[in-house]
């Protein structure tokens, strides 16, 4: 099959299939078919696994020419003028983007439900949310529309949502990424990766994206390893912890079950799997949303009405420009976010809420090391439940906060850590986390490769 019948057959099959999901909230049509058709011209190249595949890219990662909105009012009309540093590598190396996937509205939230424009159903039950922020990418791929897609991931955006849909996805280390091109959420925490059905697909994803970038100052200058060259089913040997904060009474009994059973089969593969303590794990929640809220109130000063995208109408002078379009261009969560965060830094309060977040980080961080002193891979659930309702929890932000009590402490200790099925519950499916020492995806991937 070419590039083109791909590219044909992939928007034919999207237009019957999203119908149902909504994970797409623009289409790419007409430029991926021409991009598809240059591919075929020029040659497949055999060495690249992934060369002429269709990919979704979520819609806070910017594409020129092409509609970027990060899902908000803010941005509906916004074109980029450039591309993400990850999006020119995609073209670079000939994946075929088809289209801008869902998201919470500026990556905030762990539904998709805070999008300003569509509801994401979750593939496996429309009923379900497809998890977030990156639940229109999860989607996307659990619904057969793309074998790729690209989600970003602050506090679990990615792996809660592969958790939710079945698949297979990827936080890899901070600074592994570059994030020249994504529209900023939490600075010191975000980070771009895959979102597959298979880990040698995301393994192969990753190295296409991967890579120091001069655009990027926090991204890494070391050497990007073969991810794929490491998946060869034997993991005899290697020594597995599993937290046990991450299995306690906060958990869906079921979802215990099901990572009980994971720990058995990796036995069974010849690694061992011993019990170890994240003491400090419980405060990550606590400490995330002082962190990510107070970076984000400083990344969101520049939607002001006047730079980018929505502007207030019959504005009475620019108090009223900034007022006004933000009141009206925000959605409540972004709003919140915004408002704890310019609390958490302002004067007097800076040292109570800022700074003491900072020190639990560093509290975390130390566990992580010290655990990774000893082994070589943590693994614990994802998410503490499966899939819950459309509707269920977006009332409740601090229930929602809590979907990513797993997942936080990972990006605050900028760790790599991915999310691969590892089976059901009640017919939705449930994901095993795996969180590696920092750049090191490859033990990860290997891992998850014997596991699948
Ligand atoms: N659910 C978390 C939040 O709302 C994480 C979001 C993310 O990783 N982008 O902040």
């Amino acid at each position: 099959i070419s590039a083109a019948e791909l590219a044909k057959a992939t928007f034919e099959n999207m237009s019957k299939t999203d119908a149902k999901v909504d994970a797409f909230l623009g289409l790419n049509e007409d430029a991926a078919l021409k991009t598809a058709a240059a591919i075929d011209a020029k040659g497949i190249n055999a060495d690249n696994l992934l060369a002429g595949i269709p990919v979704g890219v979520k819609d806070n990662i910017v594409t020129k020419d092409l509609t970027t909105t990060a899902a908000s009012k803010m941005l509906e009309n916004f074109v980029p003028v450039y591309n993400a540093t990850v999006v020119d590598k995609m073209n670079q190396n000939d994946l075929v983007i088809v289209g801008k996937t869902n998201m919470d509205e500026f990556a905030m939230g762990g539904s998709t439900e805070n999008s300003a424009f569509k509801v994401t159903k979750n593939p496996w039950d429309v009923s379900r949310v497809p998890g977030g922020s990156s639940g229109g990418s999860a989607a996307a791929v659990a619904s057969g529309q793309v074998p790729v897609a690209f989600g970003s991931d602050t506090g679990g955006s990615i792996r809660q949502p592969a958790s939710f849909n079945g698949i297979v996805g990827m936080k890899p280390t901070y600074g592994r990424v570059s994030r020249w091109g994504l529209i900023a959420f939490g600075s010191s925490l975000d980070q771009i990766g895959p979102m597959t059905r298979t880990v040698k697909d995301n393994a192969a994803a990753l190295n296409l994206i991967a890579g120091n970038d001069v655009n990027d100052g926090t991204s890494s200058k070391r050497e990007v390893p073969d991810f794929t060259a490491g998946l060869t089913g034997d993991i005899k040997g290697m020594k597995i912890a599993l937290p046990k904060e991450y299995m306690d009474d906060g958990i869906d009994p079921k979802v215990r079950e099901i990572i009980t059973a994971a720990v058995k089969q990796f036995e069974d593969l010849g690694a061992t799997v011993e019990e170890v303590s994240l003491p400090h794990s419980k405060l990550g929640v606590s400490a995330y949303y002082i962190i990510a809220s107070s970076e984000a109130s400083s990344n969101l000063q520049r939607f002001d009405g006047i730079r980018y995208g929505f502007r207030a109408q019959d504005v009475k002078n620019l108090e009223d420009v900034y007022v006004r379009s933000r009141s009206e261009g925000f959605g409540d969560e972004v709003k919140r976010r915004i408002m704890l965060g310019t609390f958490a830094l302002s004067a007097g309060y800076y040292d109570a809420y800022f700074r003491k977040a900072g020190q639990v980080r560093t509290l975390i961080i130390n566990d992580f090391n010290k655990v990774f002193e000893d082994y070589d891979l943590i693994i614990g659930p994802t998410a503490p439940t499966p899939a819950f309702k459309i509707g269920d929890e977006i009332s409740d932000p601090v229930t929602m906060y809590m979907n990513d009590v797993l997942t936080i402490p990972v990006n605050l200790a900028g760790l790599p850590g991915m999310s691969i099925p590892a089976g059901f519950a009640d017919g939705m499916p449930v994901g095993l986390q795996l969180i590696g020492k920092s750049f090191d995806e490859s033990t990860i991937y290997k891992a998850g490769y014997a596991f699948e």
